[in-house]
């Protein structure tokens, strides 16, 4: 049985304040409630404020990016090692607004989760495709690339440090959720494609998550699909009630 991980990616919003703030009003909300994971993502300047807030929960926190070098002249760029040594436990690889608005590879994305791997850092590796990809049918080829490229030379072994967000970037702050059917269909195919590059036993262990406009209204039916193993939240995670019932689901 895969644990579900909610995930809340706060993206460029909240200062270490409104992270200290967020955790004292969301902890009492979802207290007792330790059916699945959960895990926030804050901007890097806001990680200490939020690690310090969590301490004594199992509430993890994470850092939305990271480059897959220890250290070196990659001015403005934090590597895993770096995030470690503040308490980080996790990390979003592949966001698809890194992807859009940074240049984020397959190549790259795959650089990452493997430094990831070595650091000790869990991640949830980002996948999805566009609309104009899904309208021109396109959807399992991209899924095909992005999951191909992002596993190379990663071992089964390793399935319990990495999951896979499938966040289909036309329901990202859109508005506009995948139905849980397209969503778990999607999910099936991801698992498909992993298991070529982990093997059956490993994939069959993988945790898949689903992002895309998920609130606290249409959480349970999308959590409640055997296929669908938590969620990657934007908008919706930015509010503790809102969050905290998403967490309830
Ligand atoms: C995300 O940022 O990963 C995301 C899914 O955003 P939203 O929930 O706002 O669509």
């Amino acid at each position: 049985m895969r644990r579900k991980l909610i995930a809340a990616n706060w993206k460029m919003y909240k200062t270490p304040d409104d992270a200290r703030t967020f955790v004292r009003e969301f902890k009492p909300l979802i207290a007792g409630h330790d059916r699945d994971d959960v895990a926030l993502f804050p901007p890097f300047i806001s990680i200490p404020a939020a690690l310090e807030a969590v301490a004594g929960t199992q509430i993890e926190v994470g850092a939305q990016n990271m480059h897959w070098e220890k250290q070196g002249a990659f001015t403005g760029e934090v590597s895993a090692d770096m995030l470690k040594c503040v308490g980080c436990k996790q990390v979003i690889i592949g966001h698809s607004e890194r992807r859009q608005y940074f240049g984020e590879t397959d190549i790259g994305v795959n650089r990452k989760l493997r430094g990831a791997l070595a650091d000790g850092l869990k991640s949830i590796v980002c996948v999805g495709e566009l609309f104009e990809e899904r309208e021109s049918g396109l959807t399992e080829g991209v899924l095909r690339r992005q999951v191909g490229a992002a596993l190379r030379e990663i071992s089964g072994d390793d399935v319990d440090k990495f999951c896979i967000a499938y966040e289909p970037v036309w329901a990202i702050g859109t508005g506009r959720t995948a139905t849980p059917e397209i969503a778990a269909k999607a999910h099936v195919f991801i698992r498909g494609e992993a298991a070529k590059a982990i093997g059956n036993d490993a994939a069959r262990n993988l945790r898949i998550i689903y992002g895309g406009s998920v609130k606290p209204e249409n959480a349970h039916a999308l959590m409640s699909q055997e296929e669908i193993d938590g969620a990657l939240v934007g908008g919706a995670s930015l509010d503790p009630t809102s969050f905290a019932s998403i967490v309830k689901w």
